[in-house]
Parts: structure tokens; sequence; C-alpha cells
């Protein structure tokens, strides 16, 4: 039976019509060509886009993003073929407007240029990095977009072509490693990507035949490229087992060697589908620091991003105090740490800075927007607080249950919840719900006591036997209760 009366058809035609140019604006093409010989290096970026029936073409460019400003800086030599009447920079507006010709095609090109000299530090990592022999940008300061081009709602057409690349010169996006591509993306994709090219190594190796890339260029004092995608391999698939959840199909990490003049950097930005690195070469950044890096950061890709606070700040002790938690419990887990390294951490990095902590018993409600970003102490509280009721859930659980279920069930559950139709956020309604489950009606007091009154866990014996618990310059120790009982101990935290 044929479906489409006459004018249906007719209006089916016209919206065609209608829609072609709309479709023509939607599909974009970019051409990326780095000139890095240039005395002052720069990406040569250019594009095709219409203008509307007024002559107007409003473009696209945030000058203030991810906490940096003045970004225009970095945004140099508009021009358009033909030569339009006017390319006006809106820095306020965030906009670049191209007055012209009504509904007339312009090809646009421009410069992204590295707008702060000096050897590259942390800081440099935020903004195009443009140099010599190498550049690195997050996808959003790359792109002059046409507005309403991307859209956040559906995926859209969209290609990248790389012109005048060297040969042994490396093109990387977190879309892949092809010069040319085309891509189906929404526009947060694009913004929270990582884009470097240049004099990178590239490590591909699949884990459960999916690929993951490792791109990366420096030389380290304490590790070397070789060590660390060793342990990326090892790592990303030691979570990915943990959670059994190997669905995301192409994974990227980037690292780069930054100069610190003093003491050691090491960060990370979590992006779409990859995470971009930078740390300091000199002797102060040990492997250890590596370790723990991408241990925790990674771990982000279910906690915090599948796993997502419905309150920010007011959940980070779930999103950062369990992450961290995960962190030591899968590195020992894995072989990463072995138990005296464990335990050396936990009151090292934990029991130690929160105990002497002026702020040990601030209330979860005291950790707001304000607090966490200005204050050290409050940013730090957390991860410590998180961490330690993590580990005497994770016990209870295990005590309660002849170690047949342990912390790793509940988390799952809670994948599950966030993660299912409904999509449900992390909230403290939810994380009680499924708390109950496991420990019964009584935890959910202690859950009030310790994460959001902030009252101090007493560890006297709530914790193995095998761990001997002392206070030792004001703050509790965990240490063997004696050697013979390392491998049972062991064994017990991994569960
Ligand atoms: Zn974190």
């Amino acid at each position: 039976m044929n479906l489409f009366t006459k004018s249906s058809w007719i209006a089916g035609i016209l919206c065609l019509i209608i829609s072609l140019p709309m479709f023509a604006q939607e599909h974009l093409t970019y051409t990326l060509e780095p000139h890095l010989e240039a005395k002052k290096p720069y990406l040569k970026v250019s594009f095709s886009a219409k203008t509307n029936e007024q002559g107007i073409l409003n473009l696209h460019y945030n000058d203030s993003f991810w906490g940096q400003r003045r970004l225009f800086d970095c945004l140099q030599n508009i021009t358009t073929k033909p030569a339009a009447q006017k390319v006006d920079r809106q820095r306020d507006k965030d906009n670049i407007q191209i007055v012209g010709k009504p509904n007339t095609s312009y090809e646009i090109t421009y410069h992204i240029v590295q707008d702060m000299g000096g050897p590259i530090e942390h800081k440099h990592c935020y903004r195009p990095i443009i140099q010599p022999t190498y550049l690195h940008s997050f996808g959003h300061r790359l792109f002059l977009l046409p507005l309403g081009a991307l859209s956040n709602k559906e995926a859209r057409l969209f290609t990248i072509r790389w012109r005048n690349i060297p040969r042994d010169f490396v093109v990387h996006n977190s879309f892949g490693g092809a010069p040319n591509q085309t891509l189906r993306l929404k526009e947060e994709e694009l913004f929270s990507s990582i884009f470097v090219a240049g004099d990178f190594k590239r490590y591909i190796f699949t884990i459960k035949g999916n690929q993951v890339h490792f791109v990366v260029r420096g030389k380290w004092e304490k590790f070397n490229a070789d060590q660390v995608a060793e342990l990326l391999k090892k790592v990303i698939r030691n979570q990915r087992d943990f959670w059994k959840d190997h669905r995301d199909s192409l994974y990227t990490v980037t690292l780069m060697e930054i100069h610190t003049p003093m003491g050691s950097s090491v960060g990370g930005t979590n992006l779409h589908r990859s995470f971009a690195t930078y740390c300091s070469k000199n002797k102060y950044t040990t492997f250890d620091l590596i370790k723990y890096l991408y241990n925790h950061e990674l771990m982000h890709n279910w906690v915090g991003k599948k796993i997502i606070n419905a309150d920010e700040e007011r959940q980070y002790w779930f999103s950062e105090g369990f992450t961290d938690y995960y962190t030591y419990k899968l590195m020992l887990k894995g072989g990463l740490i072995d138990l005296e390294t464990y335990l050396k951490m936990v009151n090292q990095r934990i029991l130690k800075p929160h105990y002497t902590s002026k702020i040990k018993n601030a209330p979860n409600d005291s950790l707001t927007y304000k607090n966490y970003w200005g204050n050290y102490a409050y940013q730090k509280l957390p991860y410590y607080r998180g961490s330690l009721y993590a580990l005497l859930l994770d016990t209870q659980i295990k005590q309660k249950t002849k170690q047949r279920k342990s912390l790793d069930n509940l988390m799952f559950d809670l994948l599950k919840a966030c993660t299912g139709k409904k999509s449900r956020r992390l909230d403290h309604q939810l994380f009680k719900k499924y708390l109950k489950r496991y420990l019964g009606k009584k935890s959910l007091k202690t859950f009030e006591q310790l994460i959001e009154k902030g009252q101090l866990i007493d560890f006297k014996d709530k914790l193995w036997k095998e761990i001997a618990v002392t206070t030792k310059e004001g703050y509790p120790q965990f240490t063997l209760a004696d050697q013979t009982v390392a491998a049972a101990l062991k064994q017990k935290l991994i569960k």
C-alpha cells in the first residue's frame, strides 16, 4: 500500500527544499593545516559557511571557558573568501560576526596561536599550545562554529581534514587517529575533546576488542613512556573488568611533559572518551604518582561520569572519596602495589592529613562550591572522609555476609540504577536505599553521623583482626597485627 498521498509528497519535497540550505550549513568540514615552522607557529583552520538573508553569519568562540579568560587572544588573522564587508570580533558575546552578501557561502580562514610564552608549564595546558614541533589543545579552543550548527540534543555530521602534515607527524584526537575523519558528534563532545599533533608517540592496544590509544611526548627522569603505556593497559583492563563494563569502544589518553620550576606537578582533564594528562619531568614526579593519577582519574569514567552526583559538592564524599578508596583497592588487587605500600599510603595520604585537619569535623553541608574551590582543606576533606567510610562499609558488608558480598556489589547496584532507563542521579536517598539492603536500618544512622554530620570513625575493633590500629602522633595508623597474617589480610582487603 502506498502511504504517500500527492499532497504529502509535495509537502515532503517542500520540506526538502526548505531544509537544504540548513543541511548544507550543518555538515561542516574543517581543514587543519599546521604551520609550525613559522617564526610564530600557528595552526591554520578553514571551513565554509553561509550568511543568512540579512547577510550575517555568527560564529561562536568562547572567550572565557573552563576557567580560562581572553581566549580570543589565541584566535588571529580571520579572513574570508570572497572578502566580507566586515569581520567583527565580539569578545564579550563570544561571537565573531561576518557581515557580507545575503545567502552567500564564505570560506573562512583563521589562525590558532599560542598566546603565552616561556617553557610549557601546567598553566599552558588549558590553552592552545602551538610549538615548533607539536600542538596540543582542547576541541573548543580550535573551532569557530556557526551558531547552532552543532547541537547537544542530536549528533550531527562533522568532517576534519588535516593537510600538509610532515611525515612522521602524529595527528590524534578524542575521536581517533585518522588524518581525515567524518564524525557524527554533539557539540559537547567536540568541546570536551583533545587534539594533539606533532612529534608524539602513539601506542595502540586492544582490550577485549576495544582500542585504547596512548599518545605521548616527553622524557621523564623517573620513568619512561613504555612503562606508562604498560601501566595504562593494566589500569584500564583492571577497571573495566571490575565494573564488567567494556562498553567504551574507543579511548584515548594523552600525556605531555611539562616544566615545573619547583616541586612536582601532575594533572589531568577528563574529557569525552579521553583523558588528557600532563606531568613534570623532574625527579619529584615518581612513578607512584603516575600510578595514583591514572588509577584515580580513570575510575571517574564510572564514579562521576556514569554514576553522576545529584548535587555536585554535596556528594563529593562519594565521587571523590569512594573513587579514592577504589584507587587503592584496585591497585592492591591488580598487583600495582603490595600490602605494605597499601597500608603506608592509607596511613600517610588519608589518615594522617584527615585526623590532623582543622576541619575534620565540618558537616557535609558546609562543603559548598565556594568553600570547595576556595580552600584546600575543604577540597581534600571529601577524599579522606569518603574513602575511610568506604573502607568501613566494605569491611562491614564482607563481615556480615561471610565475604560473599562486598561494597563492590553496592557499587554495581548504583551503576545499574544510575545508567538504567530512569538514569537516576546519586543523592543520599538513593545511596541509603541500597546501603540499607546490605547493612540494615542501623547503617542509615551511621551514615548520617559519619558523612552528613562529619563525625570521625573510631576504627577500634571495626576492621579485620589482622589490622592493628594504634594512635600515634595524633592520628590512627594501620599496621599488620603480625607478619604471618599478611597473605590472609590481603585476600580480605581485595575481596
Ligand atoms: Zn577525582
